[in-house]
């Protein structure tokens, strides 16, 4: 207690305690103001219950006063509040529950991305350690261990997941869905258009609720929670034959019905939510394309086949493959999305540098439209479907039309025989920085591109690494070793390191060639290649990944994926802006826990490339939770805009995204839209409503974040 430490003079000690305790007294009433201020604040931003963790992330950090003060503060004040118990259950009740899938193993899950046998579940081991495992057999990881998963998430979003409390447990009652606005006679009339008359029209709430949503994380917040919002269709209609879709026009525009067409509703921009009853009255009918999905031609020669639009990717890779053929075309939903949605949206498959685009794929479209079947290609087999110049190209209308001019019932695309030689590698690079300069260097090598380049910033990366299975102790000495040695040259570091995963796909000499130019591009970029297997099992990965947020709503996780396309020149910027926005927004309303944001390039283009945000959060006692995900998420958009990127790269507009196309597109070029949407559908049959066809509000969002 003296000044010097030579000793305690114990005269003086007893002011010195006297002088300690009022010190420390003084600083724990501060403390306590300090905390009090916390909690109101949360109180104030909806917050009436916040547990320890919660108020501990809010206290002031720039203070003269002792942070385990405030802690302690924040624990006694815990302690004597019964009613500030941690806010775990959320007031809902699901709509969907998983149901047997041994009936059909193929079936799709409802309120969850995927199939039914496959998801994730966690397992608590006996001392404790919880491990997560996928379900099924489909997958590279399907019935793996993957210890390191849980513990990774709760790190980095500064929670702890308890196992044993499930947000939406399985109940056996669905919760009520407003009736069909349709009676049985409309139903009557109806079904009389189709060969199997109600065979083929459904008015059961689950198919109601499924075609009224697409997959954003609204949609699936909301099937799983039973606060749907959404208006859902009156009416499924399923027809067979472009015949049926015809009929089912003429009648719609008789009766004054909005007809809805419906792919396999993967979409994630709202695009097949019915527009709301104020805007738009009439009877919904969702037409479901998925019973069109026969190939009606393939010519080998040309490499062409014409094929219905309801098929999904997988059955028309499977039908190819069988012929030696493949599309090249392989969005990440392709198992369930469908090649008349991948049209109407402008889709983009992760192969695009060898196969190109959706727009590149498709050569021609055959579109049942209210003026009856536009296009050609129902009776001119010999007409040529390659490059022409014969006018204003009529696909490129429908390119991206998402469901507003008519419904696509058949598409002429573009075929090749399967690759000869498919291969993959990996290259570790230091930084992010150092990533984007190799992904560039990537994207000028024309036909030396790889088929796939996909860049994962530090976060993704190691979100990756904590999905890999457990794996055996050679395994592990053979990674520590390889780490090491990439440490030990100074060239990586675990905390800035980013991959890139990549497949090669050609004649045995294209993809020789390519590999050998990608090292000497990965050499100059102080890369070091990782390998093909990283490179397999980041491609493998891409489909079982898409399962993750479900389960992560499990656990009072949020999440959700956006893309836009970004010049070169603007990327770093955009991707900071972006990621600083969600950051700021998520502070400012008190959330609770740190959000997750990680980043990723996925198709690199000559001018510059598309980069996916992925963005979780912890929605313990967050009121609202999807709307207040959803307007971080907008805000994130507006963020990505002002930066210099895009609305969309791929996902399309729908009316998630509709708010900001005022900011994209001139008056002049949006009325010309509208004009070309009258004379095409003068009665608005196909009434959907998205893009610069919704009814919408323009968005001009700036927080005023500095
Ligand atoms: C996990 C996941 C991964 C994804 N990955 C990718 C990806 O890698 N690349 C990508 O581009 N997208 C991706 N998406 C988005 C989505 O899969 C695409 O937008 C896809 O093209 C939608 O196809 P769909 O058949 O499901 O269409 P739907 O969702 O059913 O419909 C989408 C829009 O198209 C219209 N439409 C559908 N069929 C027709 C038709 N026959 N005629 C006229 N209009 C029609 C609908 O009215 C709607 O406006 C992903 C989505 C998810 C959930």
């Amino acid at each position: 207690l003296s000044p010097s430490g030579s000793g305690v003079v114990v005269s003086d000690a007893s002011e010195a305690v006297k002088t300690i305790v009022a010190t420390l007294a003084e600083h724990f009433e501060a403390a306590e103001e300090a905390v009090a201020n916390v909690i109101s604040n949360l109180e104030a931003n909806g917050f009436p219950n916040p547990d320890e963790m919660h108020i501990t992330q809010y206290l002031p950090q720039n203070t003269n006063r002792p942070l385990f003060l405030m802690r302690v503060a924040a624990q006694m004040k815990m302690a004597s509040s019964k009613s500030r118990m941690v806010n775990t259950t959320l007031n809902a009740a699901p709509i969907f529950q998983r149901v047997d899938a041994s009936s059909n193993p193929d079936s799709e899950s409802l309120g969850a991305w995927g199939y039914q046998d496959s998801y994730f579940v966690l397992n608590v081991g006996p001392d404790g350690s919880k491990h997560v495992v996928m379900k099924g057999k489909r997958y590279g990881i399907s019935g793996k261990k993957l210890p390191r998963l849980a513990k990774f998430v709760e790190t980095e979003l500064n929670i702890k997941i308890n196992p044993n409390d499930v947000t939406f447990p399985a109940v056996e009652n669905l919760q009520h869905i407003p009736a069909t606005a349709l009676n049985n006679d409309d139903l009557s009339v109806i079904a009389a258009v189709f060969g199997s008359g109600m065979g083929q029209v459904s008015i059961k709430p689950l198919d109601r609720a499924r075609h009224g949503t697409g997959h954003t994380q609204e949609d699936m917040y909301g099937l799983r929670s039973g606060s749907l919002r959404s208006r859902l269709p009156d009416v499924i209609v399923r027809p067979k034959s472009e015949d049926e879709v015809k009929s089912l026009i003429s009648l719609a525009t008789d009766k004054n019905y909005c007809l809805i067409p419906f792919g396999g509703g993967t979409n994630v921009t709202h695009a097949t939510h019915c527009p709301e009853k104020s805007d738009d009255p009439r009877p919904m009918i969702s037409v479901d394309m998925k019973s069109m999905n026969r190939v009606v031609w393939v010519n080998k020669e040309d490499g062409l086949a014409h094929v219905e639009a309801g098929i999904t990717g997988r059955q028309l890779i499977e039908h190819m493959e069988k012929l030696g053929f493949t599309i090249g075309h392989e969005p990440d939903s392709y198992e369930f999305s469908t090649l008349g949605g991948w049209i109407a949206t402008k889709a983009s498959g992760m192969k695009q540098n060898r196969y190109g685009n959706i727009e590149d794929i498709v050569k021609e479209v055959n579109v049942a439209g209210a003026n009856g079947l536009v296009s050609n290609v129902h009776s001119a087999k010999e007409t040529s479907f390659g490059r022409v110049s014969t006018g204003v190209d009529f696909k490129s209308i429908m390119l991206g039309s998402e469901g507003c001019l008519g419904i696509i019932t058949s598409a002429v695309i573009k075929i090749w025989p399967i690759a000869e030689a498919t291969s993959y590698e990996s290259v570790l690079l230091p930084d992010f920085d150092a990533g984007l300069r190799f992904a560039k260097a990537i994207s000028k090598m024309r036909t030396m591109k790889p088929a796939s380049v996909r860049l994962l910033d530090n976060d993704q990366f190691r979100l990756g690494q904590a999905l890999k299975p457990e794996s055996s102790r050679l395994e592990q000495l053979k990674n520590a070793v390889s780490k090491q040695f990439g440490y030990y040259y100074g060239r990586l570091s675990e905390k800035t390191v980013v991959c890139a995963t990549i497949t090669f796909e050609g004649s045995v000499l294209e993809v020789q060639m390519q590999k050998k130019a990608l090292r000497d591009i990965a050499a100059s970029h102080c890369g070091i290649l990782a390998g093909p297997a990283v490179g397999k099992a980041g491609y493998d990965l891409t489909f079982a990944i898409a399962y993750l947020r479900d389960f992560a709503l499990n656990y009072r996780i949020l999440g959700e994926s956006f893309e836009s396309f970004v010049p070169w020149s603007k990327l770093k910027h955009v991707i900071e802006a972006t990621k600083q926005r969600i950051l700021y927004e998520h502070r400012s309303r008190s959330l609770p826990g740190v959000p997750f944001v990680c980043s990723r390039i996925t198709q690199l283009y000559d001018e510059g490339a598309c980069v996916y945000f992925y963005f979780c959060m912890d929605i313990s006692g967050i009121p609202n939770p999807s709307t207040t995900f959803a307007t971080i998420e907008e805000c994130a958009r507006q963020a990505i805009l002002h930066a210099g990127g895009s609305l969309s790269h791929h996902h399309g507009v729908g009316k998630l995204r509709a708010p900001f196309v005022h900011q994209i597109y001139s008056d002049g070029y949006m009325n010309s839209l509208i004009a070309v949407k009258k004379a095409l559908d003068p009665d608005n049959v196909f009434g959907v409503g998205n893009g610069v066809l919704a009814n919408h509000t323009p968005c001009d969002k700036d927080s005023g974040m500095k």
